[in-house]
């Protein structure tokens, strides 16, 4: 099974165009639990307000909260908390300038660029997923190469071209050898993010893989635990699911995948 099978079947006009792959299938209609805010009875999302949440303008570098999800390790109760205090009142130029000079963590020694993000600035959805791979370091973009193409493939199957998606990374920079962030670099980038999605504003947040679901939820857990049920990141409710990269290694999972997309999709209508 290949990327091919997340094609969209019949692109009608107003229509929400559904994969091919799990069509067949007959997946049924994951209902979304109830969405805190929201209507009781329904999973509507919560009215989205003109007004600015309070944590917005508040929009602290690093929540005092946040821990990264390798939180098991004692060790990380001793990292350092980088000197960023201004990042929350950054705009977009700002922003993605002090990501491009960062050298807050080891990482800026072995990158080629950094990774920053890609697609509208006002998305109502935003993929979020681990770091930066080969590819991605090379072009300075996130979710290229066939996770990528898959990615767009998944997204084009409720509706939405890539650039109308927000696409950022836990880690902005590649880790050597694709190996797993380090929880001294999460803690690290975490307010590059965390200031990414307070300008976006999404409806929505699809946290990809576990190690984005983790982090964002600091929540100690699989993904296969972790998806299917209700969460938020700071007011925004969350659906996680898995990785294009692992779909692409384990392509049984993409009814699932097609699921959390579906709900995800259901939360931005
Ligand atoms: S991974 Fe994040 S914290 Fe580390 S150098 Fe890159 S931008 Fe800075």
């Amino acid at each position: 099974m290949g990327i091919q099978d997340w094609v969209p079947r019949m692109p009608a006009a107003g229509e929400r165009v559904r994969a091919a792959v799990v069509e067949d299938q007959a997946a049924p209609v994951d209902v979304h639990p109830q969405i805190p805010g929201a209507p009781a009875g329904t999973d509507a999302p919560p009215p989205r307000s003109d007004e600015p949440p309070a944590w917005l303008e508040e929009a602290p570098p690093i929540s005092d909260d946040f821990v990264p999800a390798s939180d098991l390790d004692p060790d990380a109760e001793s990292i350092p908390r980088p000197a960023q205090d201004d990042v929350g009142r950054l705009d977009w130029p700002r922003l993605e300038a002090r990501v491009a000079d960062c050298d807050a963590c080891e990482l800026h020694r072995s990158r080629t660029r950094t990774v920053f993000g890609s697609g509208s600035r006002e998305a109502d959805l935003m993929v979020i997923g681990e770091a930066p791979g080969a590819d991605e370091d090379r072009k300075g973009e996130p979710f290229v190469g066939r996770a990528g193409q898959l990615l767009g493939a998944m997204l084009a199957a409720i509706g939405l071209a890539r650039e109308q998606v927000y696409i950022a990374n836990i880690l902005k920079c590649r880790p050597p050898g694709n190996r797993d962030p380090r929880a001294d670099e999460v803690v690290k980038c975490h307010a590059y993010l965390q200031r990414q999605v307070a300008l976006v504003r999404p409806k929505v947040i699809v946290a990809v893989g576990a190690v984005a679901a983790r982090n964002l939820l600091q929540r100690d857990e699989p993904v296969g635990r972790l998806r299917g049920q209700a969460h938020q990141y700071r007011g925004i409710p969350l659906v996680v699911s898995y990785h294009p990269a692992y779909l692409l290694r384990s392509p049984e999972q993409k009814a699932k995948a097609w699921m959390d997309l579906q709900k995800a999709a259901r939360l931005i209508r």
